[in-house]
């Protein structure tokens, strides 16, 4: 398996189970990745506007009080560039295509595969990398 550093990335999860959020953290400990946990979509919309640290979301669909789909369009509002993927249950491909329209730029359906949450966290922090050096 890929070794990933990202001593120096923050990544917010937004996640209203806690055995979801220790499943995520437990995958992401090796990296070192600062982590920040989101237990409501309001939550999330909070702690990204308070944290200008933040590289990337991990946006759950189905959350208390605000769902991801809302969610992600409030923080599109604010921003255009912070790569959010989405992670749902679901695996219906019309909750693909309204997590997309939403404004997430992926999607990953649960149980999340260790390898796949890596590699695509990686995609998008490479890229966002990319963006701010050009
Ligand atoms: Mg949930």
């Amino acid at each position: 398996m890929m070794n990933y550093d990202w001593d120096s990335k923050t990544i917010l999860i937004a996640e209203d189970e806690e055995n979801n959020y220790i499943f995520i953290e437990a995958i992401l400990e090796s990296t070192k990745a600062k982590l920040l946990w989101a237990k409501t979509g309001v939550d999330a919309i909070k702690q990204f506007e308070q944290n200008d640290d933040i590289c990337l979301i991990l946006m759950d669909m189905k959350m208390p009080d605000m769902d991801g789909i809302e969610a992600t369009k409030k923080i599109r509002e604010i921003s255009q560039s912070i790569p959010i993927i989405a992670q749902t249950a679901y695996a219906l491909s019309e909750d693909r295509s309204k997590c997309i329209n939403a404004g997430c730029n992926d999607y990953m359906t649960k149980p999340i595969s260790h390898k796949l949450l890596l590699s695509t966290i990686d995609k998008y922090l490479a890229s966002s990398e990319m963006l701010a050096s050009s």
